[in-house]
Order: structure tokens, then C-alpha cells, then sequence
């Protein structure tokens, strides 16, 4: 008979835990009872979980949403962020390339029936000239990082970017529609205030619905509309097309039954963008 090995790994006898099977472990999963070495061992309420049961309870688990149905996660906006850096990014390139930067995004009604991305590109140029430099972009990034902030949070991130771009979209449409009236065809309109106002009218909509009162907000839309009307070089217009496409797309995302809640975002993103573009379609072939 010979005495057994040391050395020998453990027989089936000693517990080793399964992911390292040369690690002996007397400590068990409080879930599965399989062994679990110190490095596998995950602190539960009660003993200790092996990292598997963790990681499984991780993936069957509920995703946590906001009363809009937005899934719950922490982290940085990276909608709102985005935006920011695209304004940004874009406003440097109109100080180092200049006029040609500028001239080839600009919004203008004749230019963007050929050009139609020029609806959305006018969104993330920023005045470079008078007063209104600096402080045009200053205004609308501080609104969009307190407003989008918000709301990227309780909407989610594909609704926030969804109201952006078609309140930017719904601003240049109203200048389009008015052109004629208050504007002309070749009148240029840059800024992201029309995707600004947008987030205004969809914040006191989510505020309703949250039933926290939202007059703070309507104060602030009030005193800009004025803003808007008293200093010239403002394209209230675009405000205006960007604070009604905020409050009808905020008011589907923030009213939409918990069921149908997909169906009606998507829907009401859709047929607001359709109906813009018919807008749009329209008034430049009746000029
Ligand atoms: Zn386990
Ligand atoms: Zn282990």
C-alpha cells in the first residue's frame, strides 16, 4: 500500500471550486452550493454568491425604467454630449475654415430645397459675428446640457436625439413656411435654437406629467420668445417650429400608454417628420 501523494491535485472528496479546479474551497455558493474559491466569491445579503449566479441574476433581472419607459442606467448622457460636441466642434471649424465652413451647412429656404440636409446641418452652426458671438452658442449649449440632460434621462436616448433633430428640422420648416412673410427666400438662419425651443416645449410637457409644476421653464420660453421678437438678427421662427414640434413630440413620448409606448413614439416621430416634409415640399413649389 502506498501513501498518498501530496502533491496529487484533490480527489473528488475535497471541494475545489469549478472555475479553478486546483483551488480547494470550503466556502459554498449560497444559490447553487457549488464551492467557490475567494476570488469567485461574490458578498450577498446572506453568505456569499459565486461570480456565475451573479452574473446570471444580472441578465434575468428586470431592467429598471424611468414613468416614461426609459431603461434606467448611469453614465453620461452621450446624446446630450454629442450634440454639444457637434455644435462645438462645428463652431471651431467655422473660426479655422472660415466662410466655407459656414456657407456650405447654412440653412437658407431657396438653397435647401436642393439641399434638403441643410434643414438639419443649419442646427449646428452658431453666429460668429456682432454681440451674438460666443453668446448664441454659450446660450443654446447651456440649455442643452441642463434640458437635454434631463431628458435624456427620463426619455431615453434614441426619444432625446429623435426631439432634437426634428424640432431643428420643425424650426427650419416654420421659416420656410413663412418665407415671404417675415423672411425671404435667401435670408440665412443658423443656430440650435429651433432644437433648443424643442426640448423646452417637451420639457414642460414631461414636467406635467410628472406633475411638478413647470412654470420655472415658462417663464424662461416667455422671456426668450420676447428676446425673440425685441432684438433683430433672431429668427423667432425657428423658435417657434421647434417649440411646437417639442410639445407635440413631447407630449406622445410623456402621455403614450405604458403598452403601446414604442409604437406611439415611433409612430408620432414618424408622422411628425412626414408632415414637415410635406410642409416644406409644398411651400417651396407654391414660390
Ligand atoms: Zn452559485
Ligand atoms: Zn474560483
Amino acid at each position: 500500500m502506498s501513501a498518498p501523494d501530496p502533491s496529487a491535485p484533490p480527489t473528488s472528496s475535497v471541494p475545489v471550486c469549478p472555475r479553478h479546479p486546483d483551488r480547494v474551497s470550503y466556502v459554498r455558493c449560497q444559490r447553487c452550493e457549488r464551492p467557490a474559491c475567494a476570488e469567485c466569491q461574490r458578498p450577498a445579503a446572506v453568505g456569499v454568491h459565486c461570480v456565475d449566479c451573479v452574473r446570471e441574476a444580472a441578465r434575468t433581472a428586470p431592467v429598471r425604467r424611468t414613468v416614461f419607459g426609459a431603461p434606467v442606467r448611469g453614465g453620461r448622457p452621450v446624446v446630450t454630449l454629442t450634440l454639444i460636441g457637434l455644435c462645438v466642434a462645428s463652431y471651431v471649424l467655422q473660426w479655422v475654415v472660415g466662410l466655407a465652413w459656414t456657407s456650405a451647412l447654412v440653412f437658407q429656404p431657396a438653397i435647401a430645397s436642393i439641399e434638403p440636409w441643410r434643414y438639419f446641418t443649419g442646427g449646428f452652426l452658431h453666429s460668429t459675428q456682432g454681440y451674438l458671438a460666443f453668446t448664441h452658442l454659450g446660450f443654446n449649449m447651456y440649455v442643452l446640457w441642463v434640458l437635454g440632460r434631463e431628458l435624456e434621462v427620463a426619455l431615453g436616448r434614441w426619444r432625446m436625439a429623435a426631439l432634437f433633430l426634428v424640432s431643428v428640422l420643425g424650426g427650419h420648416v416654420m421659416v420656410t413656411m413663412l418665407t415671404g412673410v417675415t423672411t425671404d427666400w435667401f435670408q440665412g438662419v443658423l443656430g440650435a435654437s429651433g432644437g433648443v425651443f424643442g426640448l423646452f416645449g417637451a420639457i414642460v410637457v414631461v414636467l406635467r406629467r410628472m406633475r411638478r409644476s413647470a412654470s420655472g421653464v415658462v417663464g424662461v420660453i416667455a422671456l426668450n420668445a420676447v428676446i425673440g421678437f425685441v432684438v433683430p438678427n433672431i429668427a423667432w421662427e425657428a423658435h417657434l417650429g421647434g417649440l411646437l414640434v417639442g410639445l407635440l413630440l413631447g407630449s406622445a413620448y410623456a402621455f403614450a400608454p405604458r403598452d403601446r409606448r414604442a409604437f406611439v413614439g415611433v409612430g408620432a416621430t414618424a408622422l411628425v417628420t412626414v408632415v414637415l416634409v410635406v410642409l416644406a415640399v409644398v411651400r417651396t413649389a407654391l414660390a
